[in-house]
């Protein structure tokens, strides 16, 4: 037994091991294309070999705006990095009535008087609970079964960072891709340059294939920055998360039908911040608290107008089944006149 217990011990610090790969993995490239354009590329337009008047005066100049650029926004992604790893995504609070009583697990849970107006519900009408976290949902929090906790406004989880991405955390992940989307612009576009330098015949062999090394890394995590950016620029003007996407995907409903836009403003601020000129600096963040997540006025329109048709409107989930219900009052709709 004893055996057996050390057996799942070793195991399970292996899985906590395996769990620690990916955000290694991301740390060591970071540094490989740190160490592979500021030694070898930005290093060498210094010319520190020759003497001052023998030196290409524009050489030397690419090297301090390369360098500096370089420097500036590798400082940044760095710190975003650190910050979507040991920042909490946020969860639900204590001792703010989102407990669930033990009575009421399985129960009717209905909404409780004075109690937070929910948009998200379950089909049956009863407020969302997490039968794990002992609490009750707000709407669009889901609980993560890596990180054992319900996520405010979850997007996704993310293993390349060890964590959780939620209204806490959502603006460092997104500037991350920014930055990443930057620094490998300028890697793969300036360092081109050493690159063919590298393939003269007095150049190393080893200098050589490490510079055609990191160009190549460099080049192929642009490609996928730019799709996982273009991906995610897509969702935040659609006032979706990445769960909420996939919800959408599985219903079928319409990608235009969140009950949480406010325009394309509106939904940029709720992601970077309410300060225009801050959004693309880790300083400003979104307005609330990231447990009340009130529809749009359009939103409610909508869902008024179907209730006075005499439709059984429930938002229990965050997404599509507002478009679902609009599409089944349509054909009700169609059924009585025809
Ligand atoms: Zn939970
Ligand atoms: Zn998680």
């Amino acid at each position: 037994m004893d055996a057996g217990l050390e057996a799942f011990g070793e195991t399970s610090r292996l899985e906590q091991l395996s769990k620690l790969l990916p955000v290694s993995a991301v740390i060591a490239t970071v540094c490989i294309l740190y160490f592979g354009y500021f030694y070898l590329h930005c290093l060498r337009l210094f010319q520190s070999d020759l003497a001052p008047e023998k030196q290409n005066s524009e050489m030397l100049a690419r090297g301090y705006w390369q360098t500096v650029t370089f420097h500036v926004v590798t400082t940044l992604l760095s710190y975003c990095l650190l910050r979507c790893i040991f920042t909490s995504p946020g969860t639900v609070p204590d001792g703010q009535g989102w407990e669930l009583k033990p009575d009421e697990e399985g129960a009717e849970g209905n909404e409780h008087e004075g109690g937070p107006q929910l948009v998200e519900k379950k089909h049956t009408g009863e407020r969302r609970h997490c039968k794990w976290c002992l609490k009750y949902k707000p709407d669009r929090t889901h609980h993560c079964r890596v990180c054992n906790l319900c996520v405010l406004k979850m997007d996704h989880h993310c293993p390349w960072i060890y964590n959780c991405v939620g209204f806490r955390n959502h603006k460092f992940f997104f500037l991350l891709l920014v930055y990443a989307l930057l620094d490998l612009s300028l890697v793969s576009i300036t360092m081109f340059d050493t690159v063919w330098w590298s393939t003269r015949v007095d150049v190393s062999i080893v200098t050589m294939i490490s510079l055609l090394f990191g160009e190549t890394l460099a080049m192929f995590l642009l490609v996928l920055i730019i799709a996982f950016l273009s991906f995610h620029v897509w969702l935040m003007t659609k006032a979706m998360t990445t769960v909420e996407f996939c919800e959408k995907s599985l219903k079928k409903a319409s990608y235009n039908s969140s009950i949480y836009s406010r325009g394309f403003y509106g939904n940029v601020c709720a992601i970077l911040g309410p300060q225009p000129l801050l959004w693309f600096l880790p300083l400003s963040f979104p307005e609330g608290d990231g447990l009340t997540w009130p529809p749009s006025k359009e939103s409610q329109g909508r869902q008024s107008l179907l209730q006075q048709r005499g439709s059984r409107v429930s938002f229990s989930s965050a997404t599509g089944d507002e478009a679902q219900t609009s599409r089944s009052s349509r054909k009700k709709g169609t059924s009585r006149s025809t």
